[in-house]
């Protein structure tokens, strides 16, 4: 946990309480205890689960201003990341985690028993469909995503959910620049504009990540997102 205690001092220019290191132990034994039975991370050593998942996780912090009292959406959240270590880090952020798999989101709700954070929600469904649904179109500040879809469909995916001057973080790997341009077409018939592209490092990993950061300028047209699956067979370009 020294790394973690270390380095989110840099990410997130605070500490973390003692509180919060002990939810991040208590989440990795979690972790670490329920992917025995199912497949929740392909990453196990927990020095590495600590670089890949909650520092990068907790990098979004770069380019967020104020998570405090913020809502957010973390879509295709898959074992609660990045949306757990923001929750543990930031409790008064509200956080909705959206996945359409339901045992995934089993694990979220157990250990946000389990740690005690009361500011997550688990949501079971397709992103298409909750972009379509009253309770969560336009309806959040931020949105985020890692590892769910390429950028065109990931778009469809996101921006629909973000509010009118709300933001989309797409957390991608070196492809991030080349990706952005696919998704051009996509990003702005959705009612977004491309703010920046923020390069990080985290500790011991060789290559940079990127944060892909998406003003939503204009409401998500009615048509948009598609029926499930269509974004993604037939993506905007
Ligand atoms: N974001 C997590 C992470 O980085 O560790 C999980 C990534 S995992 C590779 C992708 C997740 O996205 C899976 O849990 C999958 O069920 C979810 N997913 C894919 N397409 C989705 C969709 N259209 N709506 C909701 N969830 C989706």
């Amino acid at each position: 946990m020294s790394l973690l205690r270390s380095h989110t001092k840099a990410l997130l220019e605070f500490d973390l309480s003692e509180r919060q290191l002990r939810q991040f132990d208590a989440l990795t034994d979690l972790l670490l205890d329920w992917n025995q039975r199912m497949n929740l991370t392909g990453i196990t050593d927990p020095a590495e689960i600590v670089v890949k998942h909650y520092l990068d996780s907790l990098s979004l912090a770069q380019v967020v201003s104020q998570f405090d009292s913020k809502t957010l959406i973390d879509v295709g959240t898959g074992a609660g990341f990045p949306g757990l270590p923001l929750a543990i880090a930031f409790p008064k952020l509200r956080a909705t985690l959206l996945d359409s798999t339901r045992k995934k989101l089993r694990f979220i709700e157990y250990a946000c028993d389990a740690l005690g954070l009361a500011n997550v929600g688990a949501v079971h469904a397709r992103a298409e469909d909750a972009g379509r649904s009253e309770a969560h179109r336009e309806r959040y500040d931020i949105v985020v995503a890692r590892a769910v879809a390429k950028m065109p469909a990931l778009m469809e995916y996101t921006l629909p959910l973000a509010r009118p001057d709300g933001q989309v973080i797409a957390m991608r790997g070196t492809a991030a620049f080349e990706e952005t341009n696919e998704a051009a077409k996509a990003i702005d018939l959705l009612g977004g504009e491309l703010f920046t592209i923020e390069e990080l490092r985290l500790p011991t990993l060789d290559n940079p990540r990127y944060l892909v950061v998406i003003d939503k300028i204009r409401p998500t047209p009615r048509r948009f997102p598609r029926s499930a699956g269509l974004p993604e067979r037939e993506p905007i370009r």
